[in-house]
């Protein structure tokens, strides 16, 4: 609970209404390589009007899906496709949701614009993360081939991944060819060359542009867009890349070379991770951890950049070595300042199988212990910045209390458990890994859960995206009640849950700086 955050939320966000976020409208993801859209990158991404985009340009950002969702958030309805934000507010405890963070970057007198602007209306991006296409090195296990082609490869040489029984486990269907329309290189893309031509009057807006992939320094494509860059110097622009640094060194060097050459207001480089050595290792194939932190080191200290940021994908595997991980991450920030690099805790949502609450109760426990001790011992430390403190406390409640994830239809755990070891089971066989060996403190439960191999084996998909929520969110308590299902699993249910319920656990009282 952060209180300068929620009176923060209450004065700019909810005083327009309780389901506002700025983001909505001055954010963007835009998938060029696919044609796709969402607003933040939370929901699931829609299709962008090929059309609209011919003599419109802003279409790519101003789809009509959007435009209903705004039309929701301006009369206080929580559009579905929010739910992530949804769930942790409805933990209770002033918990503060994304809304919050992905609205406070902007201006207080731009957010309270939009209040008079009518749903309908076009505006113009702050702040967007732009794909141009899925080129990537790695396949991370919570990953899919509609963002990298390595794991399309994957998929193209070993078929589609076999015996789920959850539909969240469908992107390893999946050999993503919707997501290349326009071929493996996007050349001739209609999508590109819409954000080319709006580029001139966008970039004299924007806050930020982040360039994420597949790894955009193995793509052409950025490359050419950082020529653009280039020619329209922005000085009140920051300009940030995505990247696993786990390119060649050539790549790096062009990186390094690329952050001094371009005007613009400063150059911010994100890279992800979330745990430490051979759990890293597994989790995101294709990294190799020191490889990783050499360059991570190379960048802060050779690139010209503003700051240096670890997004971490909170997944259940990470649990068991994240805080060693965040030591890691303290001993450069010791060296090298408390913003390089800053950490930046995202709940995995997709697939749910990989969630940080599907484990078993005995571990989860013990895992929550670890990092609420970690905690207990950093949460003074002036190298943490309020944010991150706050995202570190949110993973701490939302393990505490939060029985199900972002889930809407299938709940039961034993599914999800299923479904964990029938994926790492083949992603073992593909890749050369070993889970047992890897992970032993969770060896037992793994090998006590049984695949059922008399489900029938699934022919390979595009993996297109195809339900869009567009309605309205309800809460599962709410919608197992009209189903008549029981609110509360006894069997999956969860100890840390009960000790909140029972007033027997004991809270964290984050101090501010
Ligand atoms: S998911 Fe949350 S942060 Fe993203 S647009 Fe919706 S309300 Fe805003």
């Amino acid at each position: 609970m952060s209180n300068e955050l929620a009176k923060w939320r209450d004065k700019h966000l909810n005083s327009i209404s309780k389901s506002f976020c700025a983001a909505k409208w001055y954010n963007a993801s835009l998938h060029l390589g696919h044609g796709y859209t969402n607003s933040c990158h939370l929901p699931l991404p829609h299709p962008i009007d090929l059309e609209a985009i011919k003599t419109n340009p802003s279409a790519l950002h101003n789809t009509p899906h959007k435009k209903v969702a705004r039309k929701m958030m301006l009369e206080g309805t929580r559009p579905g496709e929010c739910s992530y934000c949804w769930k942790v507010e409805d933990i209770g405890r002033n918990s503060i949701a994304d809304r919050i963070y992905k609205s406070k970057p902007y201006k207080e007198e731009d957010i309270a614009s939009l209040k008079n602007k009518h749903w309908t209306e076009d505006v113009l991006l702050k702040t967007v993360e732009v794909s141009f296409d899925r080129t990537c090195n790695f396949a991370c296990s919570y990953c899919n081939t509609g963002y990298s082609t390595t794991w399309a490869k994957d998929i193209e040489n070993n078929g589609a991944y076999q015996k789920f029984k959850t539909s969240s486990a469908g992107a390893y269907y999946a050999d993503g060819s919707w997501a290349e329309p326009f071929g493996k290189y996007s050349k001739d893309n209609p999508y590109v060359d819409a954000f080319l031509r709006w580029w001139p009057e966008l970039s004299q807006e924007l806050q930020e542009v982040r360039i994420t992939g597949g790894e955009p320094s193995a793509s052409h494509n950025f490359w050419k867009f950082l020529e653009e860059v280039k020619k329209y110097p922005s000085p009140n622009m920051t300009l940030a890349v995505n990247s696993n640094l786990g390119v060649s060194d050539k790549l790096i060097d062009k990186l390094i070379k690329a952050s001094h050459e371009i005007d613009v207001k400063g150059f911010d480089l994100y890279t992800s991770n979330e745990s430490l050595g051979a759990h890293a290792e597994y989790i995101r194939d294709g990294l190799i951890y020191p490889i990783w932190r050499k360059n991570l080191v190379r960048i802060i200290e050779e690139a010209k950049t503003n700051q240096v940021i670890c997004m971490m994908t909170i997944n259940s595997l990470c649990l068991f070595s994240i805080t060693e991980f965040m030591d890691d991450m303290l001993e450069l920030k010791t060296k090298y300042g408390w913003n390089k690099p800053v950490i930046d805790l995202n709940i995995l949502r997709w697939p749910a199988f990989m969630s940080p609450l599907n484990l078993p109760n005995e571990l989860k426990e013990k895992l929550h212990k670890k990092l609420f001790d970690w905690f207990e011992i950093h949460k003074e430390s002036n190298l943490l910045s309020v944010h991150e403190r706050a995202q570190i406390q949110r993973l701490i409640d939302y393990i505490e209390v939060v029985e199900q994830g972002h889930v809407k239809t299938e709940d039961e755990k034993e599914l999800h458990f299923h479904d964990f070891k029938s994926f790492y089971e083949q992603y073992d066989e593909r890749r050369g890994k070993n889970f047992v060996e890897t992970f032993p403190e969770a060896a037992d439960w793994y090998e006590s859960l049984q695949v059922d191999y008399t489900i029938e084996n699934v022919a390979v998909t595009t993996g297109h995206i195809t339900h869009f929520e567009n309605e309205e969110y309800e809460p599962d308590v709410i919608r197992k009640k009209k189903e008549g299902k029981p609110t509360w699993d006894a069997k999956a249910s969860n100890v840390l849950a009960d000790k909140i319920k029972n007033g027997t656990w004991k809270r964290v009282d984050l101090k501010r700086k």
